[in-house]
C-alpha cells in the first residue's frame, strides 16, 4: 500500500499517514488547512513524502 506521509520539519516528526486511495494531493492540503494548521501557522515546514509499505 502506498501512503502520503505528512512530515514536519520543525517538530521533526510525522504528522500523519495517509492512503493515496482515499487522499489525493487535494485532501491532504485541506487536512494542511484544518488538521495540521497548527503548523503550518507556526511557520514550519511541512514536507509530504512518499511511504510505501505492504
Ligand atoms: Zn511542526
Amino acid at each position: 500500500m502506498e501512503f502520503r506521509e505528512v512530515y514536519c520539519m520543525n517538530c521533526k516528526k510525522v504528522l500523519g499517514r495517509y492512503n493515496v486511495k482515499f487522499y489525493d494531493n487535494t485532501k491532504i492540503e485541506e487536512l494542511l488547512k484544518t488538521t495540521h494548521v497548527t503548523h503550518v501557522r507556526n511557520g514550519h515546514r511541512i514536507t509530504i513524502r512518499k511511504f510505501v509499505k505492504d
